[in-house]
């Protein structure tokens, strides 16, 4: 009876000391957790006042890479841009395609030839630009956007296409879609003839470049059709 009586004065003492144990300890967790993400941010970012309030935007320049502004920024990555053709546009700019000349440097394939012109090793200078096929789409291109001019080589046209497709007029964007476009759509005319063994003449390529175009300008209701714009819209069917 007494041993009875010990234990249960144990477990009043006990319920006690765990009531004083827990008091708070919502509270308690949720300044633990505030408490160690402020040592996160700080060791994330030693410079930053923590009493300032923190916002995302912050955060985010603090540990994104920093790189330097690249001048083609606006050719590939314009505001009206199609992302699944800028995404190409922007690997063949990068030279990462995996262009035969790239696949036979790793020991890949051993045969180079371009499959669009076959006069010609494949190379990313060459299938967008130096290759017959390529060179003819390309023209036409420019002509629709009221260019006439001859295009040379890969690095000499992006230049170019840097200088003059800037801006916000509707030659300038219709400029940089028909580029990205144009990469995107040769590219896949290449994989076509490489793996499917299907083929398009130039003219059917051309007529695919210029509707991916025609339909987002038109989805983006930009166009205002003026005495400054007729041409264009008439050579685009748009407005
Ligand atoms: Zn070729």
């Amino acid at each position: 009876m007494r041993l009875f009586l010990k234990l249960k004065k144990l477990k009043v003492v006990l319920r006690e000391l765990n009531k004083e144990c827990y008091a708070d300890i919502s509270q308690r967790v949720v300044d633990k957790r505030k408490e160690l993400d402020d040592l996160q941010l700080q060791v994330m970012m030693p410079n930053v006042d923590m009493d300032v309030k923190l916002h995302l935007s912050v955060i985010w320049k603090v540990i994104r890479p920093f790189a330097c502004k690249v001048d083609w920024n606006r050719v590939v990555w314009c505001p009206l841009y199609i992302p699944r053709h800028s995404f190409f546009s922007w690997l063949a700019l990068l030279n990462r395609l995996p262009t035969k000349d790239r696949l036979q440097s790793w020991g890949l394939v051993s045969e180079v030839t371009c499959v669009t012109c076959s006069d010609g090793s494949e190379s990313r200078d060459h299938l967008f630009m130096g290759c017959s096929y390529a060179h003819i789409i390309w023209k036409e291109l420019l002509l629709a956007c009221g260019i006439s001019r001859s295009p040379t080589d890969w690095l000499s046209e992006f230049t170019w296409l840097i200088r003059y497709g800037k801006g916000t007029t509707l030659r300038s964007v219709l400029l940089r879609l028909s580029w990205n476009s144009f990469i995107y759509w040769i590219w896949r005319e290449r994989n076509a003839r490489l793996f499917c063994n299907a083929f398009k003449v130039e003219h059917d390529v051309l007529a695919l470049i210029k509707e991916s175009v025609r339909i987002k300008v038109l989805d983006t209701k930009f166009v205002v059709v003026n005495s400054s714009t007729a041409a264009l819209c008439s050579s685009w069917n748009i407005g």
